[in-house]
């Protein structure tokens, strides 16, 4: 089939798609619309944990569909009983809402800070969030983040969320006063490049919050569910945060996220908090087979074990061409290449013939590296010889 059979005119324009429609997917590689193989290294933006389409999703998928789609919120279902007896048991959290998606939960997250900040700290309200933070496209969410231009882009945004800058403890010092109800953000900064928060940062985080009593809130939405070698990101630096948020990897492919929070902070009563597919028996099934594999005892070590290897290969690569390093931890990695040419390589790398390769830069300096977290070395050295040629030809 070509392109151009396709009418794509009833689509809303929200970003440059290249001419491609991608048909299959299985692990590490997709097919297009011409039957071109390409080597994922994009997943779906760190959601394909398992790769594309993998059995135990197929499986999951076909069993539950004939069991029961949707019981609706206003019942217990049994998948989301077990997922959510699973989290707890495998984190610091007592209780978890599900939801669709990243941003969704960390709605919840926002309303679960307020509504705790209500009771408990006479109606203070304010979140500090950090510069360059991306924590989702709903109102409250684009307000939380630090995105340059989001700030005006849906003027006006919801108040409330006052910007410090990561890894600067003083930044976070000056925004505390009586309205300040928690501290937010991504234990990595994944939108922004990469950015990793030190342990040392979000250990102060951790005693500034106690000392103030505040929340400590973590959107682990990409960094959650054994993307840095660790189920979650706040284990990297040994604390107990008050609410997480989870999304992209924790569906594996499928719209599922979850809110997080330890038995004191669970303020919210009937009414408050909810929604049509939250917690749908389909999804949370799914959710349920992804975090069973990741728990298997052999597969975060695999994690560890890929991850050591892919950044000692982008090291080299960075040290044989004199770029600018490589930073992240486990699975989600950057390339940082000091120069703009991260758009031109993607470009390149996509086109490729007979095999494509799929990168992403998320920044025009890097490249960001996000592959199934079950990725195998072999890909993983196919990938870094492939970009090896690529950045000979463009830098
Ligand atoms: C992707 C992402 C979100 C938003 O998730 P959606 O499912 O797209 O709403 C929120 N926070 C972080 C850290 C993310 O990476």
């Amino acid at each position: 089939m070509k392109f151009e059979q396709y009418s794509t005119d009833a689509l809303m324009i929200l970003t440059k798609r290249p001419p491609l429609v991608f048909t299959e997917g299985a692990g590490m590689w997709v097919t297009d619309h011409t039957g071109k193989r390409y080597l994922d290294f994009v997943q779906g933006w760190a959601v394909n944990c398992l790769g594309h389409s993998p059995q135990c999703i197929q499986d999951a998928l076909g069993v539950q569909v004939k069991k029961i789609i949707n019981s609706s919120p206003a019942f217990f279902n049994a998948p989301s009983i077990e997922l959510a007896a699973l989290l707890t048991q495998n984190s610091c959290f007592d209780r978890v809402f599900f939801a669709n998606s990243g941003a969704e939960a960390n709605e919840g997250a926002i309303k679960l800070a307020r509504k705790w900040g209500k009771k408990n700290k006479g109606g203070a309200y304010e979140i500090i969030t950090f510069n360059d933070s991306f924590h989702g496209r709903t109102l409250a969410t684009m307000s939380a983040s630090g995105k340059p231009g989001w700030d005006t882009l849906f003027a006006p945004q919801v108040p409330g969320f006052p910007k410090a800058q990561l890894n600067e403890l003083a930044s976070v010092e000056k925004l505390i006063t009586s309205n300040t109800v928690a501290i937010m953000l991504e234990p990595i900064q994944g939108e922004a490049g990469v950015v990793p928060a030190s342990k040392e940062f979000m250990q102060q985080l951790r005693s500034l919050t106690q000392q103030h009593g505040l929340l400590l809130i973590v959107d682990e939405v990409q960094t959650g569910m054994g993307r840095t070698g660790e189920l979650f990101g706040y284990q990297l630096s040994q604390i107990t945060p008050d609410i997480m948020t989870l999304g992209k990897g924790i569906g594996g492919g499928v719209p599922l996220a979850a809110l997080l929070c330890r038995e004191e902070i669970a303020c919210f009563e009937p009414g408050d908090q909810g929604g049509t597919y939250n917690g749908n028996p389909l999804m949370t099934a799914v959710g349920l087979a992804v975090l069973k594999s990741l728990l298997q005892p052999a597969f975060l070590p695999s994690v560890k074990e890929k991850s050591e290897h892919l950044r000692a290969r982008l090291r080299q690569l960075s040290a044989q061409h004199g770029l600018a390093g490589e930073r992240g931890e486990g699975l989600l990695r950057a390339l940082q290449l000091g120069k703009d040419i991260g758009p031109q390589i993607v470009e390149a790398a996509r086109d490729l013939n007979p095999v494509g390769l799929l990168l992403n830069s998320p920044r025009p300096d890097l490249l960001r590296f996000m592959p199934a977290l079950n990725v195998t070395i072999e890909e993983i050295d196919q990938m870094m010889s492939t970009l090896s040629d690529l950045i000979t030809q463009f830098n």
